[in-house]
């Protein structure tokens, strides 16, 4: 008889690593998620509690633990994600990124399990490169406010290959940019919740310094799909996972005021510290090496979100 496969989700309780879990139980995966809910919320995975492949355990993955039994796939995707957290939980942002990346490596390699990094285009900072390459190192400040993520993906990067290389894990890397859509925490301070957010009450829309800045916005079913297809390869990576599409911060301002109905007006805030001027994935490895792009464009994906908050704000 074979056995179901195993998967353990650090983070599976996040906005993202949830819909990971969805698609790892629908493929008929166990699956065990992980989760200090410092970020993440039981909400996102409700759904699976009482499926009896999914398991979910409190804990922070920081400090070691084991699991019993097999396990095929370890995805490290714990992390505070959004700037306005990780700049309240900087210390937890950089051991989750460090010693958290460490154990779970440990964990792959005596379980011989595959690993996979969720890492971040933060790993690119300010990009002087655009769109960005993989083959792109980065313009990072390394002890800004913002450094307690970046360089806490860029450490874990090197961790993983530096397992790769010693101990012959089985690894990969994919680059997240970002990433919107349902399950997104409401609050979290990132762009597309705090927009739809305040067009929804009719509450001024907050951009950040002239607007002129830019964002690529990926539709979480299109990300999650690149990242199933990059740990069911054999790329170890990194490889970058987003929409192209680039967008400046004032013209999704407003996108999100068209498509909600709302007359909300437009306020300029300052730009935080070390805020990227410009990010775009270049997607060509992702094309060739995984066959993958995106699927959902900004005005689709906008649409299905904007449904699914104002339902969750009712
Ligand atoms: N931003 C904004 N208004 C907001 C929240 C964010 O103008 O209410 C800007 C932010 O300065 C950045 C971009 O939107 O330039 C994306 O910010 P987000 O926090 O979503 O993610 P980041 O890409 O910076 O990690």
């Amino acid at each position: 008889m074979t056995r179901k496969r195993v998967s353990v989700v650090s983070g599976g309780a996040g906005f993202v690593p949830s819909h990971i879990c969805d698609r790892l139980i629908e493929k008929g995966h166990k699956v065990i998620c992980v989760d200090n809910l410092i970020t993440g919320k039981t909400a996102n995975v409700r759904h699976l509690l009482k499926n009896k492949d999914f398991e979910f355990v409190r804990r922070d993955v920081s400090r070691p633990f084991t699991i019993k039994g097999p396990v095929d796939h370890v995805l490290h995707c714990a992390s505070p994600a959004s700037p306005v957290d990780y700049l309240e939980n900087p210390i937890e942002t950089l051991l989750v990124g460090s010693h958290a990346t460490h154990h779970l490596l440990e964990m792959a390699r005596v379980k011989r399990a595959i690993f996979l990094l969720t890492s971040t285009s933060e790993v690119y900072g300010d990009p002087q490169e655009h769109p960005q390459k993989e083959t792109y190192w980065g313009h990072v400040n390394p002890n800004g406010p913002r450094s307690v993520y970046d360089e806490a993906k860029r450490y874990a990067e090197a961790m993983t290959f530096a397992y790769h290389r010693t101990h012959k894990v089985d690894v990969r890397v994919v680059r997240i940019f970002n990433t919107y859509g349902p399950r997104m925490n409401l609050h979290d301070g990132r762009v597309v919740p705090n927009f739809i957010y305040q067009a929804l009450k009719g509450k001024p829309l907050t951009v950040y310094g002239s607007g002129r800045q830019t964002r690529s916005f990926c539709y979480v079913e299109d990300e999650v799909e690149g990242i199933l297809r990059l740990l069911f390869s054999k790329v170890a990576g990194p490889i970058n996972i987003g929409n192209p599409d680039e967008f400046t911060v004032m013209d999704f301002a407003k996108m999100v005021l068209e498509l909600s109905g709302s007359k909300s007006r437009i306020v300029h805030k300052p730009l935080p510290q070390d805020d990227p001027r410009q990010r775009c994935p270049d997607i060509t490895l992702a094309r060739t090496r995984l066959g993958w792009e995106p699927r959902v464009d900004l005005r689709e994906g906008l649409l299905k979100t904007i449904a699914w908050f104002k339902q969750n704000l009712e």
